[in-house]
Order: structure tokens, then sequence, then C-alpha cells
């Protein structure tokens, strides 16, 4: 353990890089911790961010709120929309679509989830669809949305990367953070390896107790200057290249994600105000830059807005998130995906892990150990999650989709699907991000059939298990019926100006 941190107290804290990580980092920082510790930003212009990251889950809610963000102040300066869960095209097969959506779905019981209901009801000949029992789907398929003050809808949302970095720079610099503009040239360590202070090509030095890695796939500090380990996923996670384009809005934004996948990865549609997002997530062994750039343009509506840009990574994570006096947020710890609009999250969750434990009086072993061990084993619980959709398919069209059928899997999630597939279950346990009808939605979606269920509905009559399954439906019907278009609503709660 370091000698020079421990019993030294943390009164400064150095923030490497302005991206979205960065940024939400030094909000949190200086609003929750500000009256105890300096929190300092270094970012260059010159390199810029990685521009991309538009979609997001419904924890960020929470994360705003602990924050006292606003909601229509911060959806008016992002251009934000509403997302009520991912719309994922032929993922099974070719032809295929479910969506996965926030919320819960349907009404189980203290025995038995949800879906060993819906199961009993199909063995009997109620054929309703799963989705029919989820108000969210219900919603985001007839474009319409409302916030409630009950809470009934779960919802997220798109937003613009670049403006969600502004708003934070200028709520975090309300909040007593100061930015620093200029290209960290050389990273300073005491003699036991810490990181001692940043020194800008400008000559300045900036010196702090505790740093927070933000560089992006850089990974200044984590990577580059403590060599500190990485854990490769792309066994399991093959796409490792992005083709971004954005163009103009042909229709009102609709609410929620696209995921259409194609025969070596798949592309993203996320609407926004002003704008949609697009790109291509491919496997280069697979697929070219230049295929992929074309398949992209052949693939998208509306004017484009932006140089096609590629973003090279690799799957998997640091060994260590916290190692020495830095702790990488963002990119530099780590890349899973962005399939399930995940990374935003994690760093969010991070930075709330690392104020939850933060080292006023020190840095210890036993504070990193516990950081990093909560860190990995949530990462690699999104992880499993993720590699479920490229595996559970019954695509054989192309090289890439056999790679991703035939691949094996971590035994966390052989083990999830298993039980899936025999007996409908499906678990989420105290920590882990994805709830079980997370994973119903998706296991069902991409065409498993689970050969048993709980047999506790089937003391039911028929006509009882008609009428309160009929039940659910009819009032998610009424529920969706009353609620407006959401671009209308969109634009009567939080149109940004301009628009
Ligand atoms: P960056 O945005 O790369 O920022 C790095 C910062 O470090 C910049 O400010 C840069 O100037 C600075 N920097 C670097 N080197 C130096 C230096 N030498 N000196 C000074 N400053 C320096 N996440 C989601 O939650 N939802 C999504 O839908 C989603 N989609 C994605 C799609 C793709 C293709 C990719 C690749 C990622 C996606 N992500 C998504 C992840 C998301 O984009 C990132 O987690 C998020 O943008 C945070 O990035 P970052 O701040 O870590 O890095």
């Amino acid at each position: 353990m370091s000698r020079a941190l421990q019993n030294h107290q943390v009164k400064k804290v150095v923030i490497a890089g302005g991206g979205t990580a960065g940024w939400v980092a030094a909000a949190a920082l200086s609003k929750k911790l500000g009256p105890f510790i300096d929190v300092v930003l270094v970012e260059s212009d010159q390199i810029g961010t990685v521009g991309v990251g538009e979609a997001t889950i419904p924890p960020m809610r929470i994360f705003h709120s602990l924050l006292g963000i606003d909601e229509q102040e911060f959806m008016r300066a992002t251009e934000a929309v509403f997302k009520l869960g991912i719309s994922f095209k032929n993922w099974g097969q070719i032809g295929d679509h479910y969506l996965h959506p926030f919320g819960t779905t349907g009404q189980g019981s203290y025995l038995a989830d949800f879906q060993h209901f819906w199961l009993h009801g199909k063995s009997r000949g109620i054929e309703h669809d799963f989705d029919q029992y989820s108000l969210e789907i219900q919603a985001a398929k007839a474009n319409k949305f409302a916030t409630s003050k009950t809470g009934a809808i779960n919802f997220a949302y798109h937003l613009d990367a670049t403006r969600y970095a502004q708003f934070l720079r200028t709520f975090s610099e309300k909040n007593g953070a100061t930015r620093i503009e200029g290209k960290i040239q050389h990273v300073h360590q005491h003699a036991n390896g810490d990181i001692s202070g940043l020194q800008l090509e400008s000559g300045e030095l900036i010196e702090g107790d505790l740093f927070i890695d933000c560089t992006g796939f850089r990974g200044l500090l984590i990577d580059q200057t403590l060599k500190t380990d990485y854990e490769d996923w792309s066994h399991w996670l093959p796409c490792d290249s992005a083709i971004a384009v954005q163009t103009e809005s042909v229709v009102p934004p609709v609410p929620y994600v696209t995921c259409t996948a194609h025969h070596a990865g798949w592309q993203w549609h996320i609407p926004l105000q002003h704008r949609v997002g697009n790109g291509n997530v491919f496997c280069s062994q697979f697929m070219s830059d230049d295929d992929a750039k074309q398949h992209l343009l052949n693939n998208i509506e509306g004017k484009v807005l932006t140089d096609p840009r590629v973003i090279k990574y690799k799957t998997g994570r640091r060994k260590q998130f916290w190692n020495k006096n830095c702790i990488a947020l963002g990119l530099s710890s780590g890349f899973v995906e962005p399939l399930e609009s995940t990374s935003i999250y994690l760093f969010m969750n991070g930075i709330v892990r690392l104020m939850r434990m933060f080292p006023f009086h020190g840095i210890t072993q036993s504070a990193m150990d516990e950081y990093n061990q909560q860190s990995i084993a949530e990462l690699e619980n999104v992880r499993d999650f993720i590699i479920l959709h490229y595996h559970v398919t019954q695509r054989e069209d192309s090289e890439f989709w056999r790679y991703c059928k035939n691949m094996s899997i971590p035994d966390t999630l052989s083990h999830r699907i298993e039980l899936f597939k025999h007996n409908a279950l499906a678990f989420q346990d105290e920590r882990e991000l994805f709830r079980l009808e997370s994973w119903t939605h998706v296991m069902l979606g991409q065409g498993i059939k689970p050969e048993s269920y709980h047999p506790m509905f089937s003391t039911m009559s028929d006509e009882e298990l008609m009428a309160h399954l009929g039940h659910i439906r009819s009032s998610i019907t009424n529920a969706v019926s009353k609620l407006p278009p959401h671009a209308t609503f969109v634009q009567q709660y939080c149109q940004a100006k301009g628009n």
C-alpha cells in the first residue's frame, strides 16, 4: 500500500478528462463533497471527447435527483427525449423483433414471477404476447409518453452527449469545481508510484491527493502511467469498432432506441429533439471500416450532418479500477459494449460508490479492495447480460453469428440460461443492475422457450386465469390510451430553445 497516502488526508481531487465521465465525477464531487475537498478538472479541447453515449437507463434519474438536477432544465439543455426501452430487430433470427422495456411486466406472485403465469396462460390457449403485459412496451409501440406523479411509467433519456458534458460543466463550476484547459503531457509520480501531479504542455503542474482518470480509451493515468492490466473480453464480445454519424430528424422522435442486427454486428438509432444519432457497431474480423461505413450510410434516413467517425475499442475491464491513488472512471476503466446503454450508468454508480467510501483520512487497502470488488461484480453482471444477446441466437447466416452462437460463455451466464430454459426461472441479485424482467424479456425475445414452469397458477380455473390476465392487459391499454403522443409531451414539457 502507498506509504505517501497512508494517513494522508485527501483534500484535493484532480480529474483528468472532461468527457461525460469527467464531468459526471466533477458534478457529483463538487455538489456533494464540496465542503470537504477541492475539485479540479483538466481537459483538452484539442483532444476532444469520444462524442457518443447518448442512450441512458432509469438509474440516471436517481443520480440527477441526488444532485438536485432539475429534469426539465436538463432536458432542454441537452435536447433530450424520453426512452422506454430498446427495440431489437433481427437478433434471434432475421425478421424477429422484440422490445426490452424498463419497468415491471405483469404481476407475479411471491412464489412465482409473472412469466410462469404467462406460460401457464399460453398452455391454456391465451396466446397474447408477453409484451402485452408491459406498459412501457405498449406506450413505446404507440409512440406515447407522459411522466406521472405516481411513477407508473419507468423511463430514461436519449441526450446529446456534448451538450450533457457542457451542462454538467456549468453545474460543476457553479458548485465550486475548477476547470483547467490544457493537454496533459507528463504524469508525475512519487517514489512509491502514487501519482503526484499532471504536467500540462504549458508547463503548469497540477498537484493533487487523489486522481480520477477520465481520459477515455487512452487511460493516461490508469494504463499509460500505472500500467494496470486489462482483462480482455473480446472472445465473448467480439465487436471492436463503431462508426457514428448524426442525421437530421425526418419524423418526430420515438421513445426508444432501435438496435438492428446485421451480418457482422448491429446498428443503433437514437432520436433526439434536434437530430438523430446513428452508429454501426461491428467486428473488424468480419467487416471492413469501408463496408461498415457504407452499410451505415445505406441504412439511415435524413440528411447526414457529420462526417462518419470510426471508433476502435477492445471490450474488457481493468483488473483494478482503483489502483494506488488513481480511480479509473468511464472508458479508461473498460468497456463492455454500447448495446444496453450501460456505460454512463456504470460511472455514475462508480462515483457514488467512491463518495460513499471516500478516503478523507487516507487511502486504505481495504477500501480499495471493496471498491474494486463491487465495481467488478457489477460490470461482470452487465457483461453477461450483453453476451446473452449475441449468444442466444438462431442466426447462422454469417461467420460472425455462427461464432457468437457457438462460442463458450462465462459459467455465470450458462447457469442463468439453463435455469430459464429448463424451469423459466430468472433472478436478480441484490446489487445487480438488470432486473429479472430484463433477463426474461431478452431470453424470450432471443427465442428461448422454457421447457417447464412453476405449477402454482394451475390451481386457477380457466375463467379466473383469463379474467386476471385480461385485466392486466386492459388496464395497460386503458393507461396508454390516455397518454399524449411522445413528441407532443416533449414539446410541452422540455422543448429546447430554438427547436
Ligand atoms: P471521453 O469522452 O473520450 O473523454 C476523454 C476526455 O479526456 C476528453 O475530455 C479529452 O479531452 C480528455 N483527455 C484525453 N487525453 C488527454 C490529455 N492528454 N490531456 C488532457 N485531456 C485529455 N454509453 C452509454 O451509457 N450509452 C450509450 O448509448 C453509449 N453508446 C456508446 C457507443 C459507442 C460506439 C462507444 C464507443 C461508447 C458508447 N457509450 C455509451 C460509452 C460512452 O460514450 C462513454 O462512457 C462516455 O462518453 C464517457 O466517455 P469518457 O468521458 O470516459 O471518455
